[in-house]
């Protein structure tokens, strides 16, 4: 957020003014670019793309050092009473929210009176389902330095817990010297997670330009089309993320006490990043930050909670899946039984865990969740038409699942430092 200090200079002006301030003029500004300029506005996309690159950079160190840092600062007995409640808390609200979006798309019946002909094809591309049990054998690092190299989220934060844990045991170990040195890495991965938080905070100096761009190549090439035969089905999820933002995570706020206005307003930077990038990893290291700056979270328990959630809990997702699962149905006029659709509510849960928190993962998954019902993706089908129309507005409709994805992330988080009796109350 804006410094204290004044940054003098000619970007002085750009420094000085607010810093959400300057994302949503960034916001805007991309969004009418788009619409006036149409697809050649992509010239800018190199802009966006530093800002999708400098988040990615961060996010994997970022993770290492501070879950290390977080699991290392707790005692191993605590660590599990967390890892409970997260987990339950996850689960439920993925379960709900993909209720949520099988209800709004009966309601609004997006796809229906589409009446696709076989005469699409799924445009050429090659979709694989990772399989399920694959997903959660593959969250024990083979070879954890690889997992680093590879950005792959699920198996770091598990090799950093159990380093983190075996680090918390030597540190209280009885013997002088395997205590000492317990907390010289200790402190050593403090202070490397302490200069994370610093380049983050560079990094998101930069984001009102990233974010300017971003929104500009959206707007630019889906413009008004975004809005026309799809709108429907766009509105559906959104009226489902609405719900689940405002009415779940609002039902659970107050019941907890704690003000949702509030909440909004540290929360704010982080839901608009995670709109823009469209990656609840990418965002993850502005959700931290905002956790702990602005609404007195621990970073003991963000740490460990927050890419967790970033990786395995997705709510948005899991809407999305309901809505789009029902929209293709519709589309294709087939029927969905009672029974379909709890399948859907079980698998929904399933592969949102298994979505990568990156952009367009859940429609890669949706397949899984289609499958799941006896519904394949076969090339020229109508089946594969109107996937393929859905996969044209995956932009739009990754902005909203994101959006959720880390709002529940962050609800979670705070939920379960407020049972844990750690949340800085003075901050609410
Ligand atoms: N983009 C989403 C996220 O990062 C995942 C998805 O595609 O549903 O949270």
């Amino acid at each position: 957020m804006s410094d204290s200090t004044k940054k003098a200079g000619p970007l002085g002006w750009y420094f000085n003014t607010n810093l959400l301030l300057r994302i949503l003029i960034g916001l805007i500004l991309g969004a009418a670019a788009g619409i006036i300029f149409g697809p050649s506005v992509s010239v800018v996309q190199p802009l966006g793309s530093i800002l999708v690159n400098l988040l990615k950079m961060i996010v994997m160190p970022l993770i290492l050092t501070s879950l290390v840092v977080g699991a290392a600062s707790i005692q191993p007995r605590e660590l599990g009473k967390i890892g409970v409640r997260i987990f339950v808390y996850y689960m439920l609200t993925s379960a709900l929210a993909v209720t949520i979006g099988l209800l709004t798309a009966n309601i609004f019946h997006p796809g229906a009176g589409l009446n696709l002909g076989a005469s699409a094809d799924a445009a050429g591309k090659e979709l694989t389902q990772p399989g399920f049990i694959d997903t959660l054998l593959a969250i024990i690092p083979k070879n954890p330095f690889g997992a680093l190299s590879q950005g792959q989220v699920l198996p770091i934060i598990f090799f950093a817990l159990i380093f983190g844990i075996g680090i918390s045991v030597v540190r209280n170990s009885e013997d002088s010297r395997l205590k000492k040195s317990g907390e010289i890495l200790f402190f050593m991965f403090d202070g490397a997670a302490e200069v994370m938080y610093v380049i983050v905070r560079w990094i998101l100096e930069y984001a009102p330009i990233g974010v300017f761009a971003l929104i500009a190549v959206v707007f630019g090439k889906q413009g008004a089309s975004a809005f026309g035969s799809l709108g429907l089905v766009t509105l559906t999820a959104y009226v489902g993320f609405i719900l689940q933002i405002v009415f779940v995570y609002g039902v659970f706020l107050i019941f907890n006490k704690l003000g949702y206005l509030t909440f909004f307003r540290g929360a704010r930077e982080a839901m608009i990043t995670a709109f823009v990038t469209r990656s609840s990893s990418g965002t993850l290291p502005i959700t931290m930050r905002n956790m702990s700056e602005n609404l007195g979270v621990p970073r003991k328990i963000s740490s460990f909670t927050l890419p967790l959630g970033a990786t395995i809990n997705m709510d948005g997702t899991a809407i999305y899946m309901g809505v789009c699962a029902l929209f293709i149905t519709n589309a294709v006029g087939m029927e969905m039984t009672l029974g379909d659709q709890f399948t859907i509510i079980l698998t929904a849960v399933l592969a949102s865990i298994g979505s990568a928190g990156i952009p367009g993962a859940g429609a890669i998954m949706l397949l899984m969740v289609l499958n799941s019902i006896g519904i394949t993706i076969e090339a020229g089908s109508a089946v594969a038409a109107a996937y393929a129309m859905i996969l044209g507005i995956d932009a739009l409709l990754d902005m909203g699942r994101t959006i959720t994805n880390v709002t529940g992330d962050m609800i979670g988080t705070i939920l379960v430092s407020k049972g844990e009796k750690e949340l800085d109350m003075t901050k609410w």
